[in-house]
């Protein structure tokens, strides 16, 4: 029998893969640029961390997780997301004594076992950045910054939407609770199943139900933002006043609430324009180091989902400049042919050249077809005349000019083929 991949999961090849390099190599270079650094934590963790740091009562811990018995008898889970497992690894390695704050970045896979459509896996990236130590506003601002930039380096900026709300501290949320259910209450038994269980387990969870009658008696429904205490209510208008005079564009979205248990004050999300998809969101969360087991300590951070950058790449057709290096194969028919292609290749790919060597017994004729095949913008040969000569021959894949050139004649080599590109361009 045929084995497949698992349902939500995708090879990733070819030229999908090279959008993923390109943004990669994007979001290492702004985090370089800002002084964030990179921390690599394990895939799976115990399922408790989850449990406690994403809260019993989301959706991921209740209905997606990936969770299983080692052997050797313990509860383990596949991440389904980084901030607890990056938190865990700040308390477990004493980094609360470092100089701080801590500025970290991530980009990893995660799973949860979700109900696949379009940009939706089981198996999915996301980059992440995650700043300890700072209850600042300018830290809000900084982790909007860096995903702004990422947005512009992409070309995606005008392509998305960012949405800010504040959900407050604990004390005017648990304040803003009680005044929303008293407001539902009244409405409960018109309400949907999943917004009657969230009524009882995560109420501000409701402001995110699609559905119509729900929407219908949210409409005039009292929202956090307006009944902030005046702490959280000043920290949310400095966050929107320091965007606004770094000309990074948002709107406030009122019932923006983000799905998981551990975000309070400022909250954000990126959304495309065209797509009904959302791409990243964030905020604070002050409570979470405590609650897993730290010295309380205050947090912010936020995910961008890598897959859906990937589709809005390939949506609007960019980048425009992705696969620019020059390309040479070099053909050859034996062994000394490949040693000697291999030296030359070293000085070529010192001058950014890209060197392919043929690695099989195939004719020189099949050898150019493969040349053709993978879009290389020169081909050499080295076949046995050209050997005992001390020659090579170099084409212009393009334009068809070819050249003998001596093999000691590296100026001239690489001459041809700057300038061959140039012309090719
Ligand atoms: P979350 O961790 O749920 O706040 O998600 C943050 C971002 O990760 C979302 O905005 C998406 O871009 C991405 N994301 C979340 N779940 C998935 C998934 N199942 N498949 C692909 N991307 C996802």
């Amino acid at each position: 029998m045929k084995i497949t991949k698992q349902k939500g999961t995708k090879d990733i090849f070819f030229d999908e893969v090279k959008i993923w390099e390109y943004i990669e190599e994007n979001i290492r270079q702004i985090c370089k640029e800002n002084n964030v650094s990179e921390i690599r934590t394990p895939v799976f963790e115990a399922t408790e961390l989850y449990a406690r740091g994403v809260g019993n009562d989301t959706d991921i811990v209740n209905k997606e997780m990936y969770t299983f018995i080692d052997k050797g008898g313990r509860s383990i889970t596949l991440r389904p997301e980084l901030t607890a497992g990056v938190v865990r690894s700040y308390i477990e390695n004493g980094m609360n004594s470092l100089a701080s704050p801590l500025k970290f970045w991530y980009v990893a896979n995660m799973y949860r076992y979700e109900k696949m459509q379009k940009g939706r896996y089981r198996e999915f990236a996301q980059f992440g950045i995650e700043i300890f130590d700072s209850d600042s506003y300018l830290a809000d601002v900084e982790t909007i910054k860096i995903s702004y930039e990422l947005m512009k380096r992409l070309g995606l900026y005008d392509k998305v939407i960012l949405s800010l709300n504040s959900i407050g501290c604990k004390e005017c949320r648990d304040k803003y609770i009680k005044k929303f259910k008293e407001y539902l209450m009244p409405n409960l038994d018109n309400m949907c199943e999943t917004c009657k269980v969230r009524f009882e387990k995560n109420p501000l969870r409701i402001l995110d139900c699609k559905e119509e009658k729900c929407n219908k008696i949210l409409e005039n429904a009292p929202l956090i933002t307006d009944n902030l205490c005046p702490d959280c209510k000043q920290d949310f208008e400095n966050v929107k006043s320091a965007l606004d005079k770094l000309n990074i564009d948002y709107k406030v979205d009122k019932k923006i609430v983000r799905g998981l248990d551990y975000y309070n004050k400022t909250v954000y999300e990126w959304t495309s324009k065209d797509l009904d998809l959302a791409v990243g969101g964030g905020g604070r969360y002050d409570g979470l180091v405590e609650i897993l087991g730290g010295q309380s300590c205050p947090a912010v951070g936020f995910g961008i989902g890598m897959d859906r950058l990937v589709l809005l790449l390939t949506q609007y057709n960019l980048p425009k400049d992705i696969d620019n290096d020059i390309k040479l194969f070099i053909a050859t028919t034996n062994e000394s042919g490949y040693i000697e292609a291999t030296k030359l290749s070293e000085i070529l790919k010192d001058n950014k050249i890209v060197v392919d060597i043929n690695i099989t017994n195939k004719s020189l004729k099949s050898q150019t077809k493969y040349a053709d095949k993978n879009n290389m913008n020169f081909i050499a040969f080295f076949g046995e005349d050209e050997l005992n000569n001390n020659k090579i021959r170099i084409k212009n894949m393009k334009n068809a000019n070819q050249v003998d050139f001596d093999i000691s004649d590296l100026d001239g080599i690489l001459k041809f083929i700057k300038e061959g590109n140039e012309s090719n361009a």
